[in-house]
């Protein structure tokens, strides 16, 4: 009888209750049943698996942190867990569930009005609607804080938007897509809820990606296209708050890089039990071993990590460095998991089909998104220095 193979070596999943536990269960068991199988394809094919969405509602686990319109208000502990899951099985699917459920609702959780947040909350936890979150340009990425090029302006009662956004996940067929925009005069950066179909806003997806191809990236562009002071984030008033969003979805981001590793770490450590070579499994090699060893290693390293990351946001003690150091961390040590796992099976490990080159390429998108490691170290660097380095 040989070992199981599970990422969880030290056990952290014994913290969380029954129920938790249940609802791990409940998304390990869809992933493993309904995305598996068809996940390879939907990703050489760059489309997105439409029929899964309402399977995914039913799970009950959008804005599961999220108190009252109809969401869960479980601990912050479960939207890493559920992050995890869905990224053990497809990067994929978790981006998009963290652009969705993350950026769009909790853009609308911490920024909107009352009845901004009962107009939209329900309806998009029940993913009978669905949401995308624009605030990276072409021009500007990793300093769109303070060089956002897409402006806004009242007139009368409506406002008239302005640019171009880019790699804006879900936003080909998202019912609502927040957009970010620089206030001609006061300045100040400003978001609004643009409603699908509304004249002056269109779409082009990004084609030929080498990660994450199931997540249909676009680029927005917004030609005078006018949107009503009602639908502007009431709260939204300046980009502190845009901030606000990115801490909370940036700890997710670092839960999704250990749900990369371990999908990668587990299937290599299954893959080299079966394999053999020399008339024995490789997995009884000492070199394979050390392979396997340092990738468990850093898989329960950050595992450990975001534990304590989420127990901190649930504390209300997260802070913007906190968040960023685990996003450095989980994304340079996912690049050695998943280079470790894609080496230990020769080959086979760059064919889609043995389960672990996808991980390899989606690895690189966790890297980026989210703040680049260059970005994320940054945050932390000023905080502990007092100096900022950015410019
Ligand atoms: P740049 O900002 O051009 O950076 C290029 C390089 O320069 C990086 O290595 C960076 O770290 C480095 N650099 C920049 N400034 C400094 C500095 N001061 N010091 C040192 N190094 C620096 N955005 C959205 O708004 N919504 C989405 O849904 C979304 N989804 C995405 C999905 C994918 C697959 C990808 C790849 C990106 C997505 N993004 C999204 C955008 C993402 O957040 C940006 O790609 C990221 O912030 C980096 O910006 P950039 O690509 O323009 O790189």
């Amino acid at each position: 009888q040989l070992p199981p193979i599970d990422g969880d070596f030290y056990d952290l999943d014994l913290k969380l209750t029954q129920e938790q536990r249940a609802i791990q269960m409940k998304v390990r068991n869809f992933m493993q049943d309904e995305v598996e199988p068809i996940a390879n394809d939907y990703w050489k094919k760059a489309k997105f698996p439409m029929e899964i969405i309402p399977k995914l509602a039913a799970l009950n686990i959008c804005g599961v942190a999220y108190k009252g319109y109809g969401c869960p208000d479980l601990p912050f502990i479960m939207e890493g867990i559920i992050a995890e899951e869905l990224a053990r099985v497809d990067v994929s699917i978790s981006t998009f569930f963290g652009v969705h459920s993350g950026l769009a609702m909790g853009s609308i959780y911490l920024c909107g009005s009352e009845e901004q947040k009962e107009e939209w909350l329900p309806r998009m936890q029940k993913m009978e609607l669905i949401g995308a979150f624009g605030l990276t340009e072409p021009n500007v990425g990793s300093a769109v804080a303070g060089g956002m090029e897409t402006t806004c302006k009242l007139e009368g009662d409506e406002w008239i938007l302005n640019g171009q956004k880019k790699w804006i996940g879900n936003a080909t067929f998202a019912d609502v897509t927040i957009i970010w925009a620089r206030d001609e005069t006061s300045n100040k950066v400003k978001g609004f809820l643009v409603r699908k179909g509304t004249p002056g806003f269109t779409t082009e997806k990004i084609e030929d990606k080498m990660a994450l191809r199931t997540v249909q990236n676009a680029i927005i562009t917004l030609k005078e296209c006018r949107i009503a002071e009602k639908d502007r984030l009431q709260n939204a008033n300046s980009f502190r708050d845009t901030a606000k969003v990115l801490r909370m979805t940036r700890a997710g981001v670092a839960w999704q890089a250990v749900g990369c590793a371990r999908g990668a770490y587990e299937n290599a450590l299954k893959y080299t039990k079966k394999r053999e070579q020399f008339g024995k499994p490789i997995a009884s090699f000492q070199l394979i071993q050390n392979h396997l060893v340092e990738m468990l290693s850093n898989l329960t390293a950050m595992k450990t990590m975001v534990y304590r990351l989420s127990e901190l946001q649930d504390q209300g003690l997260l802070t913007d460095e906190h968040a960023s150091l685990a996003k450095v961390f989980c994304s340079l040590r996912i690049r050695d998991v998943v280079s470790q796992a894609r080496e230990v099976m020769g080959g086979n490990g760059i064919l889609l089909e043995y389960n672990v080159a996808r991980f390899v390429a989606d690895a690189e998108a966790i890297y980026s998104y989210e703040g680049t490691k260059e970005i994320n170290t940054l945050i932390v660097g000023r905080a502990i220095t007092g100096y900022s380095a950015f410019v």
